[in-house]
């Protein structure tokens, strides 16, 4: 079968599509065969080296398809089940050999390409909005790549709690989807300073919650846009890992709470996963939560996907098809 490895870390030029052995799965694996690969920024963090993983480092962490076969102790699914997983690296594949207890059956009706592209960010969305820090109407977050995949999702999470949404992104018209996404107030991070902004818009209170993706390039100015006792969330590192700090920095800037999320311990266990899951999937098919699809690229074309996504010129989620 057909697969994207990397062999040394590096440049998109590093993802190459190679011809591996289809898998076989082992005790409490299922293989799927894919029809839909989710692309998430955390896959460059992998090709770059950035996460650590032992070569060659197979790529990917979300996907949709069909069961083709379960190994000994599988009871969840079963041969001809359409699933949707994630947070399993080696998605970018025909075929992917996937602990059980991770996959997910898909709604009928549901596209290959809506399960695929709604996991991994769905759930981090549904995570960060429900549970690290569980919104409610009287929150005003800061949202940081709000047109951005997993940005567009937050966004409208966080008005379904019905909390108030200051986003921010780059341009003019990624500022229009944020807004469609139910943001009520959207700053242009690269034109103004966010954070003086966020201070005019609470009229100099600061935000309850900072919900950051972007990393080292917003990481400071962040926690000046937070309320004394306010927290925040770095969660990712699209502009580069966050430097370290002083513990001390925190209570000088109003005694904050600081923590650094990832999806793997908010879907730590099939209940959790099942319940995020079955919210967000639930949320698509009655129309609650809309998805906006960027692209669908062919799977060779993951180089392509990876340029584009790190040039910033996306919005929304990014799709390979094998
Ligand atoms: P996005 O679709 O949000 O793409 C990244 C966006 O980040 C860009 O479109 C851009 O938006 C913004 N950005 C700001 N500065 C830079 C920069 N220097 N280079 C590139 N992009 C920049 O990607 P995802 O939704 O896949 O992921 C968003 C973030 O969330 C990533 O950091 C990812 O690692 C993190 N994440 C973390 C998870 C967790 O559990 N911890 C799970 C899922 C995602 P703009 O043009 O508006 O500035």
């Amino acid at each position: 079968m057909k697969a994207i490895q990397v062999f040394e870390p590096g440049g998109v030029e590093k993802l190459l599509l190679v011809d591996v052995p289809e898998p076989v799965p082992g005790e409490g694996q299922a293989v799927v065969r894919i029809a839909a690969i989710g692309v998430n920024y955390i896959d460059t963090y992998f090709r770059t080296g950035l996460y650590k993983s032992e070569t060659p480092i197979s790529i990917g962490m979300e996907a949709a398809g069909v069961v083709t076969a379960t190994g000994p102790g599988v009871t969840e699914v079963k041969a001809g089940d359409r699933v949707a997983y994630c947070m399993e690296r080696g998605s970018y594949a025909e075929y992917a050999s996937v602990a059980a207890w991770r996959l997910v059956k898909m709604p009928d009706g549901m596209a290959f390409e809506t399960a695929a592209a709604a996991m991994l960010q769905g759930m981090t969305a549904h995570y960060l909005a429900h549970s690290t820090y569980a919104l409610g109407p009287s929150d005003t977050a800061l949202v940081h790549a709000a047109a951005g995949g997993t940005g567009l999702l937050l966004v409208q999470m966080a008005k379904m709690r019905g909390a108030r949404v200051i986003g921010t992104t780059s341009t003019a018209g990624k500022a229009a989807l944020a807004r469609g996404a139910g943001a009520d107030e959207v700053i242009l991070y690269t034109e103004k300073d966010f954070e003086a902004e966020v201070g005019r818009l609470t009229g100099g209170r600061g935000v309850d919650v900072v919900y950051d993706s972007v990393g080292a390039s917003t990481f400071l100015k962040s926690l000046g846009c937070l309320r004394p006792r306010g927290m925040m969330v770095t969660f990712g590192n699209a502009s580069g890992p966050v430097p370290a700090i002083e513990p001390l920095l925190l209570s000088q800037k109003g005694a904050l709470f600081l923590t650094r999320p990832i999806l793997t311990y908010y879907a730590a266990n099939r209940e959790e996963l099942l319940r995020r899951a079955s919210d967000v999937l639930g949320w698509i098919v009655s129309g609650k939560l809309n998805l906006r699809i960027h692209r669908a690229y062919q799977l060779r074309e993951a180089a392509q996907a990876h340029l584009d996504l790190e040039s910033r010129t996306t919005s929304g989620k990014l799709l390979l098809i094998p």
